[in-house]
């Protein structure tokens, strides 16, 4: 049995993931990260802590879907303590990722801003479509729940970032976040990326190619967040068999 420990485990996410565990073949939840009291009910043989030691001392695999600020203090005590993880938050800072890059060096690390299949095959048919359709302007509009902290999602910067990488593009020179006023036309180069924010949407992304007199546009929706929580389960499975080193979802799914 593999032990998987939970980080954010009372979020949107972490909560599913405990759900979910209890289907996952092979897989037992052994432990949850709780600064606070848990608002629900879980059975008394997980152990339950607000010391991250004792959560990755407990675990096999630690999945995290937390905070930018709180996935820092994970990574932190996991380079004290090494144990695959699954990173699914998203939103994290330059420091963050660096942090992220060295605890790979000591113990797996998947990172993944998105951990559905169907976005994984996306990325790779963006950069397909972007390399192919050289000349076709690229913009890419994200839709989130109201509570989404974080803008544009991780998901859209990534997709940006296998479009611009099929170019030669440096994201960080050519995206653009915003459009207001008499700001000129559109430059050839640039990659709008576009957030929206409201109701109950769990995640939709659209990369749009477009031409004069013809465009296409690749579409994903999340419908349900099962979706992110079963991913991040079968990456667990997946990378506890991994030596040290930085993964994404791509190679869990042999993409
Ligand atoms: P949420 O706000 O519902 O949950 C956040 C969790 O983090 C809660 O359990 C909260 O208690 C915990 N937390 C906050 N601050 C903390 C701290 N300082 N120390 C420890 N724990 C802390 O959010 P959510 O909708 O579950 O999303 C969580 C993260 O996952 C976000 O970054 C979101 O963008 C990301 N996300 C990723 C995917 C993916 O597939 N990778 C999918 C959905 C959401």
């Amino acid at each position: 049995m593999i032990k998987v420990g939970v980080f954010g485990a009372s979020g949107r996410v972490g909560k599913l993931i405990i759900e979910d565990l209890k289907n996952s073949e092979g897989m037992q939840l052994a432990a949850v990260y709780a600064r606070r009291e848990l608002d629900f009910a879980i059975e008394p043989s997980v152990l339950v802590t607000s010391d991250m030691a004792t959560l990755l001392s407990a675990s096999d695999v630690v999945i995290d879907f937390s905070l930018p600020e709180a996935c820092e203090k994970l990574l932190e005590a996991a380079l004290k303590n090494p144990k695959p993880l699954v990173i699914g938050t998203t939103g994290l800072s330059t420091h963050q990722l660096n942090l992220l890059k060295e605890a790979s060096e000591a113990m797996p690390v998947l990172y993944a801003t998105n951990m559905s299949l169907g976005v994984a095959l996306l990325n790779k048919l963006v950069a397909q479509a972007s390399q192919a359709l050289r000349d076709f302007d690229i913009e890419i509009v994200e839709m989130h729940h109201r509570h989404k902290k974080d803008a544009p999602s991780g998901t859209a910067l990534t997709l940006a970032e296998s479009a611009a990488k099929a170019r030669d593009l440096d994201l960080d020179k050519v995206r653009v976040s915003g459009r207001d006023g008499n700001i000129g036309e559109r430059s050839r180069d640039e990659i709008a990326v576009m957030a929206l924010r409201g109701g109950d949407i769990v995640g939709r992304h659209t990369v749009g190619f477009y031409n004069d007199g013809e465009f296409i546009e690749l579409n994903h929706t999340a419908t349900s967040r099962n979706t992110f929580s079963k991913g991040a389960i079968r990456a667990a499975a997946w990378l506890v068999k991994q030596p040290e080193g930085l993964y994404s979802i791509s190679d869990c799914l042999g993409l």
